[in-house]
């Protein structure tokens, strides 16, 4: 199927992305990899007048860790995230994750910040990144801003992202060696059809489910109930998890989906603490 027609723009630099973006307003689209805006132009779905393409610009692809955090420009890909040694050694529970996404092909030029952007709810690192505690800074012509991931999701499809701003980096805290983090995902094709995240740091615990509603959620009543028993009354977690996601979810199978995000909230705590057993 061929595209629409379009101008393209190859900006070099931030300001200059941001400043083509405001200038064309709705006709205008910025894109990274192209996996999910391509395929919704050749469906019909979007046709901006002019693209914006993002890979010129060297900003955008940097990747930088210390023993506090890894900054991650959102213009990385996941398979460069699933690869990259430092990463692998200081958040091997995310570099798995990455792996899981999609498939290769997807994965060789679909970017980090392009899933986030996107906000399509059947997603990876959406989930992780939150219950980790990741935040991300936008840029426009207006100036910067950074917030959390979890402010940033809004719902399927829809982000914090203001007209005229583009992603440039994710900051994603790296935990001590102490802390324990678990991630399970159900895949019945490519894109989770639920996905949990369970992290365990300085006694306290975060529970975050993705891919059975709009956006990932956190689950409170299982963090109470995880916190409660030390962490021993997994079934309770799941039981709250079940209960939140079934009072929550407006997505088709919802019974089906509030048990599957229990089930891997259950996996989740588990792998959390097979997690602590290799540090
Ligand atoms: C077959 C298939 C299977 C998949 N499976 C999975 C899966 O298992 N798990 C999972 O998590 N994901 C999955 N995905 C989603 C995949 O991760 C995304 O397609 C990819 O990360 C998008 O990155 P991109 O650079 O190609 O985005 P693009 O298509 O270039 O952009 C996507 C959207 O984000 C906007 N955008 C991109 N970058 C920025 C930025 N820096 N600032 C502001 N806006 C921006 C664009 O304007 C566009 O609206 C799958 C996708 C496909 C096609």
């Amino acid at each position: 199927v061929a595209l629409p027609p379009f101008e393209l723009h190859r900006p070099r630099d931030i300001a200059e992305a941001a400043e083509l973006l405001s200038q064309f307003g709705d006709d205008g689209a910025f894109y990274m990899g192209g996996t999910e805006l391509l395929l919704l132009m050749k469906l019909g779905f979007a046709s901006p007048g002019h693209l914006i393409d993002g890979k010129g610009i060297a900003e955008l692809k940097t990747l930088s860790i210390t023993s506090a955090a890894a900054t991650i420009g959102a213009g990385v890909t996941h398979r460069r995230l699933e690869r990259h040694p430092d990463l692998r050694r200081a958040l091997p529970t995310f570099s798995r994750m990455e792996s899981l996404v999609a498939n290769i092909r997807v994965r060789n030029v679909g970017t980090i910040g392009g899933n986030l952007c996107f906000a399509e709810p059947h997603s990876d690192p959406a989930t992780l990144m939150a219950a980790l505690d990741a935040d991300v800074t936008l840029v426009s012509p207006a100036g910067e801003r950074t917030v959390p991931l979890t402010e940033f999701s809004k719902d399927a499809f829809v982000t914090d992202l203001r007209p005229g701003e583009i992603m440039v980096r994710i900051n994603l805290p790296l935990p001590d060696p102490a802390t324990r983090i678990g991630y399970e995902r159900l895949a019945f094709k490519e894109r989770p059809d639920a996905a949990a995240a369970v992290v365990l740091k300085d006694g306290s615990y975060r529970v975050v489910v993705g891919a059975v509603s709009g956006r990932p959620t956190r689950v409170l009543q299982a963090e109470q109930a995880l916190q409660e028993s030390g962490g021993r009354d997994v079934a309770a977690a799941v039981e709250a998890t079940n209960a939140t996601i079934a009072a929550a979810d407006r997505m088709d199978g919802g019974d089906y989906r509030a048990h599957l995000a229990g089930v891997l909230v259950g996996r989740a705590c588990r792998s959390a603490v097979a997690s602590g057993a290799l540090a």
